[in-house]
């Protein structure tokens, strides 16, 4: 079984579930280059929980965790297979308190980017939640115990946005960040071009700037963990290096 790579995607709008945009097509194009994953663990910037939890089930729900938008995105669906064999080896393998919850599923993270890259459907998925209270060192642990699933055939996928300040957004600005958006963006893809895990952990000390990329950890955090996962020796690609709705980055980041 081939060593499985470490996914990080900046996931943007809902709606690029349901579009064919330069994102969705990188996405899919991904998908076609790395080896087929047997599941996919996903730490998705909507789980956002106290504590840790895993999807353990058999059946993940498909969850509709967005507002207001077209009737459309909220008929599509991702009903694929959960792994509770996966779970409990998560489970086992994370040295905090973690339990499992079977409230959520799979949720618009995960699915907006995956009805692109495995429309078929066909691999079991589930998710880790976010605790919210944690530390940056703390996700990054989880993140590095997790590693060894990739030589089980497991894909471990972080989905979130590098900048993202829902506030701020201007939805009537496709493919533009603001500057401040692009400088956090920069900081980010520099460190984690040069391996300098210590200073992606230590955002913080950007301040301003920081602030305003990430006013909530949420859409953050999930980098972190595929961070923690990857490996010194993993060749790194960048995707999607790109601004989006003034406030957003796309960035998406592939270690293999
Ligand atoms: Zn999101």
């Amino acid at each position: 079984m081939s060593r499985m790579p470490v996914l990080f995607v900046g996931h943007g709008s809902p709606m690029n579930a349901i579009e064919d945009n330069q994102y969705t097509r990188t996405w899919k194009s991904i998908a076609q280059r790395i080896p087929k994953p047997e599941v996919i663990l996903s730490v998705s910037a909507h789980w956002f929980t106290k504590g840790t939890y895993i999807f353990n089930g058999d059946n993940p729900r498909t969850i509709y965790d967005m507002y207001g938008f077209p009737k459309e995105l909220y008929e599509v669906t991702y009903n694929t297979a959960g792994s509770p064999g996966f779970a409990g080896v998560s489970k086992e393998l994370i040295s905090r308190e973690t339990k499992f919850d079977n409230s959520w599923g799979t949720d618009h993270g995960t699915w907006s980017v995956l009805v692109h890259m495995y429309p078929g459907r066909d691999i079991p998925v589930f998710q880790i939640s976010i605790d919210a209270h944690a530390s940056p060192e703390e996700h990054y642990k989880i993140g590095t115990e997790l590693k060894t699933l990739r030589e089980q055939g497991v894909l471990i996928f972080g989905t979130g946005n590098v900048v993202h300040n829902l506030r701020l957004v201007d939805w009537n600005t496709a493919s533009k960040g603001y500057d401040w958006a692009y400088e956090f963006d920069e900081y980010i893809f520099k460190n984690i071009l040069n391996k300098d895990d210590k200073n992606v952990l230590n955002y913080n000390e950007l301040g301003n700037i920081a602030r305003l990329a990430v006013p909530t950890p949420d859409h953050f955090n999930p980098l972190i963990y595929v961070l923690g996962a990857s490996d010194e020796n993993d060749k790194i690609s960048v995707y999607n290096k790109s601004g989006e709705l003034g406030s957003l980055t796309m960035t998406s980041y592939l270690w293999e």
